[in-house]
């Protein structure tokens, strides 16, 4: 997306690029508050200006989820900074059934950055925002030297709220669930590195960034009680969510390779580039947990979704080899899908 493509009252007096004194708290920082990001975000809330948003809650549970982004390059193939800012804090929400509802957003900018990359930073978010409806009430700006920062970084934070009955975590998997994904793996990864890299392919690649709320809800709304666990597969990829989920449930996962969606353009990329696809970075898959009863209701779900149109039944869970996810390859022989050691890629997300 190109910075004209929506208006917006940018230039900010008579500076194109982020001073330290749009993080002073003084006039600046008010111009930029209100001409940027008031205008891009714009819902009652957020408009009072007050030190904290207020905001009406419903009886039950609330669901609340921060993280931080930093990815290198701000902008790739698919999205940018602001997509994966909005779209992974709603993924981990969704991660209880939520319904995602309020962001908080906080920026940390640092000097020099354009004016028109940091516009199309919010732009993005404030799309993003309105995709998957939810309303950023709060932020933040804080601007650090030049050399002291890597032109931007952003923190959300939100809540969401959890309106089903059921009990939906990592510790409810139990053996003979099926395992399920909503698409091909390793794309958000792979297009990262091939930008960071100056790779090309015959098939552009392009991050999977996406808010799977609504996704979501249509599989909860089939399976209802039979949905047992939801985990977005980002940072280490499918294997590093399955290992959490097994470890939290003290059950085995035994994946099935010829089940694994992988675009041909992604599987050949990892082969250049010496990767296991199972444990590339997604940043618009979930991984669902269900009953065996409901595993082909909850596929048919996905797949009547836009979002999951090559969804697959990609394993299944095991009581033996407590803690542990497997392979099986389709000779017949297993390997075991190890928690990943170390950063593969860093600033993935
Ligand atoms: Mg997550």
């Amino acid at each position: 997306m190109k910075p004209e493509d929506i208006s917006c009252p940018l230039p900010i007096g008579e500076h194109d690029t982020v001073q330290l004194s749009h993080g002073s708290g003084g006039r600046m920082t008010q111009d930029l508050v209100s001409r940027l990001f008031l205008w891009a975000f714009d819902n009652h809330h957020l408009n009072r200006r007050d030190d904290a948003a207020l905001l009406d809650v419903a009886r039950g549970k609330l669901a609340f989820s921060t993280d931080t982004f930093v990815v290198d390059p701000i902008f790739f193939p698919g999205g940018s900074i602001g997509d994966l800012a909005v779209n992974g804090t709603v993924n981990d929400l969704c991660c209880h059934g939520g319904i995602p509802r309020y962001l908080s957003a906080g920026f940390v900018l640092e000097e020099g950055l354009l004016l028109t990359e940091l516009k199309s930073v919010v732009v993005a978010m404030k799309r993003a925002a309105e995709a998957a409806r939810v309303s950023i009430v709060c932020g933040d700006t804080k601007v650090v030297n030049r050399g002291k920062g890597d032109k931007i970084f952003v923190n959300t934070s939100g809540l969401a709220t959890i309106e089903h009955p059921y009990r939906i975590g990592a510790d409810q998997l139990r053996p003979g669930d099926r395992i399920l994904i909503n698409g091909t793996i390793g794309d958000h990864g792979v297009a990262i590195l091939s930008c960071r890299q100056g790779l090309s392919f015959q098939t552009p690649i392009e991050s999977d960034t996406a808010p799977l709320c609504d996704l979501v809800q249509a599989v909860l709304s089939q399976v209802g009680e039979g949905l047992h666990a939801m985990r977005d597969a980002t940072r280490g990829g499918v294997a590093a969510t399955l290992n959490e989920l097994a470890a939290s449930s003290d059950v085995g996962i035994q994946l099935q390779s010829d089940a694994l969606p992988v675009a041909p353009a992604v599987r050949g990329a990892c082969e250049l580039l010496g990767l296991d696809p199972l444990y590339v970075a997604n940043e618009g898959k979930m991984l669902f947990v269900v009953t065996p009863e409901v595993a082909a209701i909850a596929l048919n779900a996905l797949r009547a979704h836009p979002q999951g149109v090559n969804a697959a039944i990609i394993g299944e869970v095991v009581a033996e080899s407590s803690g542990m996810v497997s392979v099986r390859m389709p000779l017949g022989t297993s390997r075991i899908v190890d928690m990943p050691v170390g950063e593969q890629l860093p600033r993935i997300c």
